[in-house]
């Protein structure tokens, strides 16, 4: 009881660190280089600089990772290019990674022309990198990655090396949290929603990234902002950062503001100004709060069967890890969320009354992780 508290304890003092002001300021500076295009130069100031704000956090290690993305679309020459990742160490290997793209775009002006970029994607790097400041300073089990991508406009290509480095290396990555254009809760049709972000997750009901999204879901279920989620790997005809790691088998979701203004995006006009600090603040509190449940959760547990046998009730089994305390979740067939669910403690079994297998779909997690579907 007493650790459950203190847990308790530990997410909300964490999550009273984002400050809106913080995340202007930052939002503020990487909108005043002159571009962030990933072929001018200022791209590497912009990146030097966000380096240096994350070496400021105490624990967090800086790498500038290199990549060279192929010549082709919006790519004049073959170039070699940064991109950020801060890594706190956790307890163990199990990583979760949480990013926004460092490269704007300015579609008319090419590549000496004016992006301040600053919803697309100044939000999401800045969200990054104050969730980063929020969860230093204390233990996690797992290490957290806080990355600024780059390339992102050009083709997805800093994503892509890192998720093809982590495959090849053999990461051991939970979740991959991209955080692109987070940063607005209004457009100029008039239409507005500050109290949910859409979380994007790949089409197929069976993706662990589908998995991430309801556990996102389930765990902001009583939150006054919540969140809106989408069965579809990105908006219409667009693309972003999660996809390379859900390509390369990692489950990635997409955070991405209700209400886009399409006008702005990848013009000199995506400007600080029509933000709106608070809706960024709330879109990185959900962020934190995913993150600082998975970041203490057990290993999932394994071989997870309903019982065939015919009743009213179901039981479940699965291979559970010494110590493990588990929750099961269940959910009608029609439903894309789960409806129920309950702490079962440190077993390898259990049997919910009166639900029937037939018309439920059941999971069971570690307390605090992304469920498995029970088959
Ligand atoms: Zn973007």
């Amino acid at each position: 009881m007493l650790s459950i508290l203190v847990a308790a304890v530990n997410i909300l003092t964490v999550l009273d660190k984002i400050d809106p002001e913080r995340l202007q300021a930052t939002v503020e500076k990487l909108a005043s280089f002159h571009t962030r295009n990933t072929f001018s130069p200022t791209l590497n100031d912009a990146a030097d600089w966000l380096a240096g704000e994350y070496r400021k956090i105490p624990g967090v290690q800086v790498e500038l990772m290199t990549y060279t993305p192929p010549k082709g679309r919006r790519i004049p020459e073959e170039k070699e290019v940064v991109q950020v990742v801060a890594t706190l160490t956790g307890e163990d290997d199990r990583a979760l990674i949480v990013g926004g793209h460092i490269d704007s775009l300015n579609l008319q002006g090419g590549i000496d022309g004016r992006a301040p970029g600053a919803n697309d994607d100044a939000s999401g790097t800045a969200l990054a990198l104050e969730v980063a400041r929020a969860m230093a300073g204390r233990k996690w089990k797992h290490t957290l990655k806080f990355v600024g991508w780059t390339g992102e406009e050009q083709g997805l290509h800093g994503s892509r090396a890192m998720a093809k480095k982590a495959r090849a290396e053999g990461w051991k990555i939970d979740a991959v949290l991209s955080n692109d254009t987070v940063g607005s809760s209004s457009n100029r049709n008039g239409q507005k929603d500050d109290k949910r972000v859409r979380v994007f997750s790949e089409a197929s009901d069976s993706h662990r990234s589908r998995e991430l999204a309801r556990f996102i879901a389930w765990l902001v279920r009583e939150d006054k902002f919540g969140v809106k989620l989408v069965f579809r790997k990105d908006r219409f005809g667009r693309g972003g950062d999660h996809s390379p790691f859900n390509d390369e088998g990692f489950s990635a979701v997409r955070f991405v503001e209700v209400h886009e203004e399409y006008t702005r995006q990848h013009t000199e006009d995506d400007l600080p100004e029509h933000m709106d600090f608070s809706f960024l603040a709330n879109v990185a509190g959900v962020n934190l709060r995913v993150l600082s449940a998975l970041a203490n959760a057990g290993a999932p547990p394994s071989d997870v069967e309903i019982d065939r046998r015919q009743g009213h009730d179901t039981t479940i089994k699965w291979v559970a890890v010494l110590g493990t305390e588990y929750m099961v979740y269940w959910r009608e067939t029609t439903s894309p969320t789960w409806q129920s669910s309950r702490k079962v403690g440190a077993v390898s079994q259990t049997t919910i009354e009166k639900v029937n297998k037939d018309d439920h779909v059941f999971a069971v997690g570690a307390v605090g992780g992304i469920p498995v579907e029970a088959k």
